[in-house]
């Protein structure tokens, strides 16, 4: 099995926080686009060929505002019960939009909604309220999407416990089966870097995680991932194949991909990855083979994100690896019964402190 994702680079504004790589929505890059996924395509082709495809997911910046989704969708033959997400933003979605997606076959919708209290969102410099969030959900669910998540993001500048319970008590009325949850973090070079921007960090951020936690248990979202919620049945097919180690193959520029043990990286930038498809060359900018011991710890250490943990038989782990193992089970961040290893509460609490002492 594997799995396709397609990066897909349009932002109408760029967020402040943002480090993806993302253009403005302009014509001349949509039909730049469209025929440069349609030539790399055909390069990887052979790559794919025979290979069932379980699950495509198209990614960005915000690939609903990509008039060429349809054509990619009619090359790939996949699965039956293949799962097709893609992402949207709340600001340019509507009843219309989502019909034609279901049309497409498209079966999963992923929503950039972030908070539900207008003034988070003005801390994010969104550009969109709480009130056109909730309304493009309700249309979705008109639409026919019967699996529809949200993002949610806390440790806000300035955010109160108050504005994030506001956020999470208004989930309930929402046709939602899946939420991903993530604190802000300030990536180098962003204008949030640049101004020296602060999150509430610490006890506090703790707190907001907790809150989260109970609240969304409330309802019926069940933790599945670290950072990933949903009611049984709902759990992401691509991104559990992310945490588990599925051959992933990424298409368009800044796309990872993941294939036959190497991980590598399309060129960041649309100009250069068109030029490089265009004459028939690889648009890869990045690569990298880890060591089998090294590949060994990593995948270790990312199967421990998804709640049921990990089995040590699949993995040949090393002295030195086990030695750790040990202390982070002394220190209750790991637990261990036969062979299946996972994270504690406590553990997924820090589980950046685990994966940073496993790899
Ligand atoms: S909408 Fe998402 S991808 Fe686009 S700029 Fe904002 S954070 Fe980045």
């Amino acid at each position: 099995m594997i799995s396709l994702y397609f990066h897909i680079p349009f932002c109408t504004k760029k967020c402040p926080y943002c480090h993806f790589y993302v253009i403005p929505n302009r014509p001349a890059y949509q039909q730049l686009l469209a025929d440069s996924i349609a030539l790399e395509w055909q390069m990887q082709l052979p790559l794919i060929q025979n290979r069932p495809i379980t699950s495509i997911y198209f990614g960005g910046g915000t690939p609903s505002l990509f008039t060429g989704i349809g054509p990619i969708l009619e090359k790939i033959s996949r699965e039956p019960d293949c799962e097709i997400t893609i992402e949207a933003n709340p600001e340019e979605s509507s009843y219309e939009l989502f019909s034609h997606f279901v049309q497409l076959g498209i079966n999963r919708l992923s929503l950039g909604v972030q908070s539900l209290d207008d003034r988070s969102l003005q801390t994010l410099e969104r550009i969109h309220t709480a009130a056109k969030a909730k309304q493009a959900i309700h249309d979705a669910a008109k639409a026919g999407f019967k699996n529809i998540t949200i993002d949610l993001m806390y440790d806000l500048p300035g955010q109160t416990e108050e504005s994030w319970r506001y956020t999470l008590d208004q989930l309930q009325d929402l046709p939602i089966q899946h939420l991903s949850l993530y604190n802000l973090t300030i990536e180098p070079h962003t204008p949030f870097d640049k101004r020296k921007v602060q999150t509430p960090g610490g006890e506090l951020s703790l707190r907001f995680l907790q809150t989260a936690l109970t609240a969304l248990e409330s309802i019926g979202l069940k933790r599945y991932e670290i950072s990933a919620f949903a009611i049984p049945g709902f759990e992401s097919r691509h991104n559990l194949g992310y945490w588990t180690g599925r051959p992933f193959l990424g298409f368009g520029p800044s796309a990872f991909s993941f294939w036959e043990g190497e991980r590598f990286r399309n060129v960041a930038n649309i100009h250069k990855y068109a030029r490089h498809v265009r004459l028939g060359e690889s648009p890869i900018d990045f690569r990298e083979k880890l060591s089998y011991a090294a590949s060994i710890r990593e995948r270790l250490a990312i199967q421990l994100r998804v709640k049921g943990g990990a089995s040590l038989d699949q993995f040949q782990i090393e002295h030195e690896t086990r030695q750790i193992i040990e202390k982070l089970k002394a220190q209750g961040l790991l637990i261990q019964q036969s062979s299946q290893l996972q994270l504690t509460e406590k553990g997924m609490l820090y589980y950046d402190t685990v994966a940073a002492e496993i790899i």
